[in-house]
């Protein structure tokens, strides 16, 4: 074959020997008839051990490489198994693929990169395959990084949450290190078995060096965690109670808007059915941090205060427990003080209800101010993918620190 080297170079194989090429006009493909080097044959494709032949295999087989230009290429080989001491008949490894894949490793490698730089319809595009295709793909990168990084060295103070998917239909339970701000763990499910697996996988040595835990403040997630690092200071994290506040807002909001809808079946009256909609559209302005507002959010905002005093006092509530985080820490211990008597005396029940949650967790949201873990967690993944593996790859990928570099470059 003339020009060997430089075709594995376009190919982007090695410890390869190309043996012929071959071009398919009508179907404008490229084939690449390869076998591995002398070296690289005879190896177990789970465990690379050098093992005895077993049989010569299902014929040719194909790989999907990298397109050259606007060619589409295939590599073709043979597929020989061999017979592993441990795994038994098992197919051959190959250089240019991972075990099992149908695509070379440079375009495992790049549909990774892509996957974290663009659309899904980008990738899927220009890539010509499947999104589940890209999910298999980065599911198998993920798990070839997985293998060479510890991802909990020095792991010392993390944050537990959950994350939905499939329309919140789902949950995935996520681990972050705050100090990196990396996202270290994940896995699919919300309860106390699937947090186990974390702390497993961490085992007991790097249990005991976790000095900080951050969470929602979850039963489910303060039982394990009492359990597998008792030393740890156990931190309601901010961001949470905010959302907690959040919440009971908006329950109070959905009351106006069921008393001022009811005021209309009653009175059949045009002007209370207007109060009704504007309400239900007051949702936004009242949700918004007030240094975001839009005008029209602002006189919105002026407009509840005026016809809804109520709402617009748990508006002021939510607020003022926002404000507490965002205070020195020696201040913010005193904030938080008068935001409960404040709260315990509000006559609103989803805001009184609030302040005992706020009572019950105030030493973990006191060691969270203190302690400064503030890190904002994903809250929300919106990959689309139907298997949790995918999407945990891709989460990892992408939040995990060892972002996918492409083909051929350092
Ligand atoms: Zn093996």
């Amino acid at each position: 074959m003339q020009n060997a080297t430089l075709w594995r170079a376009l190919l982007g194989v090695e410890k390869t020997v190309v043996e012929d090429i071959e071009f398919d006009e009508d179907e404008q493909l490229l084939v690449a008839h390869v076998r591995a080097r002398k070296r690289a044959r005879g190896r177990c494709g789970r465990c690379q051990r050098r093992s005895p032949a077993y049989a010569r295999g299902e014929g040719r087989r194909r790989w999907r490489a990298l397109d050259l230009g606007t060619v589409q290429v295939m590599l073709e080989a043979d597929a020989p198994r061999v017979s592993c001491p441990e795994h038994g008949p098992t197919v051959a490894t190959v250089p240019w693929a991972r075990h099992g894949a149908g695509h070379t490793r440079v375009f495992d490698e790049q549909v990774a990169w892509l996957a974290t730089q663009c659309s899904k319809s980008a990738v899927t595009e220009l890539m010509r395959i499947a999104w589940r295709t890209v999910g298999a793909i980065i599911t198998r990168v993920w798990a070839d990084v997985e293998a060479i990084h510890d991802r909990f060295a020095g792991l010392r103070r993390l944050g537990i949450d959950e994350i939905s998917y499939k329309r919140g239909h789902r949950y995935l339970t996520v681990v972050v290190d705050h100090d990196t701000g990396r996202l270290v763990w994940a896995a699919p499910g919300r309860d106390k078995a699937t947090l186990e697996k974390f702390f497993d996988a961490l085992g007991e040595d790097r249990c005991a060096q976790i000095t900080h835990v951050s969470a929602d403040g979850a039963d489910w997630i303060s039982a394990v965690v009492a359990e597998r690092c008792p030393n740890a200071v156990r931190c309601a994290d901010p961001f949470h109670i905010v959302r907690w506040a959040t919440d009971a807002l908006d329950e109070v909001r959905r009351q106006a808007w069921n008393e001022a809808r009811g005021a209309v079946t009653q009175r059949r009256a045009g002007r209370a059915s207007g109060q009704a909609k504007a309400l239900k559209h007051a949702r936004y302005a009242l949700w918004k941090n007030p240094e975001n507002l839009t005008g029209r959010q602002q006189a919105k905002l002026a407009w509840v205060a005026k016809i809804d005093p109520r709402l617009h006092r748990a508006y002021l509530l939510k607020e003022g427990l926002r404000l507490v985080f965002q205070l020195p820490h020696d201040e913010a211990a005193e904030a938080l003080e008068s935001w409960i008597g404040w709260a315990r005396r509000c006559r609103i029940s989803a805001f009184v209800d609030l302040q005992r949650r706020i009572v019950k967790h105030k030493a973990s949201i006191l060691a969270a101010i203190e302690h400064g873990l503030k890190i904002r967690l994903i809250t929300r993944v919106a990959f689309g993918f139907r298997s949790p593996e995918a999407l945990i790859a891709l989460a990892m990928l992408n939040l995990g620190g060892h972002r996918p570099v492409l083909p051929g470059r350092s």
